[in-house]
């Protein structure tokens, strides 16, 4: 990777994309849904004349020095509502950054309660675990959000960041195209290596409303832009692409044709032949997904939920049920 280091801040990692582009990684998220890697658009003399920050969730002490070593930061993009990717925005607001965040996930931003029943956590869980899961990974509400529709364009004095929506992760979910520097960040869609030779979980459906359909026009999507419109794609949680090298678009529609083998053999050794026979509680049994009978109550909990939503949507596509 030739992308140079310049990390100066103890606990992050920040790598130079371009002149005025960087990378941000917090090294060691306190728990596991707390953080996300971002980008910093540093100020330049024609375009935005103060910082801003594209979904970069890390702990408040990091933020507060991103700001001292970058600073001042005029505004920050959230790409959607799940916890990686809101938890510490609150320190953002509190140095002085306008929050904008996409709708309809930008109420997940103020309220754990909206988070809850957005993500439709209320038809399985007690509220006092999302409460717990937001806790443990630092959550605290904003003050203020500017909503926005996912597709907008922002305009941060004449320099243009397009968003593009990627909606089978969640119903908010975008991507950054900055069009000056071909960069394309495709946030959450599922590129999860955080170096080519570490394996990750790839694409994310645990809730009720991702879709894989839309995932596999999501994932041609964004190969399409990268390919024609962009020289470097960055993501969330992992390392940093550069044209014409497609590995992340094979990795992720390998990841999600691996697990519908793993359910379709599921169903094969459960010897169910008819929709009507199947009871999720039996793949559930199976920990297809995730070792959950080595978690503790809480985490078997809200794994058990996400496991449920993945499984089921790959029973509706299995062949071997109809
Ligand atoms: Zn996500």
């Amino acid at each position: 990777m030739d992308n140079l280091d310049i990390s100066t801040i103890d606990g992050l990692r920040i790598l130079k994309i371009d002149d005025e582009v960087l990378l941000a990684h917090q090294i060691k998220p306190p728990y596991y849904f707390s953080c996300s890697d971002g980008l910093i658009l540093l100020p330049r003399k024609r375009g935005n004349q103060k910082t801003v920050i594209l979904d970069l969730n890390i702990e408040p002490h990091l933020i507060n020095q991103i700001n001292e070593l970058y600073g001042p930061i005029s505004d920050y993009v959230c790409t959607h509502g799940h916890m990686d990717h809101i938890a510490h925005v609150y320190q953002w607001e509190a140095i002085g950054a306008e929050i904008h965040a996409p709708i309809p996930e930008h109420t997940y931003l103020q309220d754990v309660h909206n988070f809850y029943k957005g993500f439709q956590f209320n038809e399985g869980l007690d509220f006092s675990i999302i409460q717990k899961f937001a806790d443990l990974n630092g959550y605290k509400n904003c003050k203020e959000i500017h909503p926005f529709e996912p597709g907008k364009s922002f305009f941060f004095d004449d320099f243009v960041i397009n968003t593009i929506p990627f909606k089978g992760h969640s119903k908010a979910h975008i991507g950054f195209l900055i069009p000056q520097e071909k960069i394309i960040h495709i946030s959450c869609l599922g590129f999860d290596q955080v170096r080519p030779d570490v394996d990750g979980f790839g694409p994310w459906y645990g809730f009720k409303e991702c879709s894989i359909n839309q995932y596999l026009k999501d994932i041609d999507l964004a190969q399409s832009i990268f390919l024609e419109k962009a020289e470097i794609l960055t993501s969330s949680h992992s390392y940093i692409i550069k044209n014409p090298d497609i590995t992340p678009f094979l990795y992720m529609r390998e990841k999600i044709e691996k697990n519908q083998r793993i359910v379709d053999e599921a169903i094969l050794s459960l010897k169910l032949v008819r929709t009507s026979e199947v009871s999720i509680i039996d793949f559930l049994d199976m920990d297809l997904f995730f070792p959950k009978k080595k978690m503790d109550k809480f985490r078997y909990e809200i794994y058990n939920f996400w496991e449920s939503g993945i499984i089921s949507k790959h029973i509706e596509r299995s062949k071997y049920l109809k």
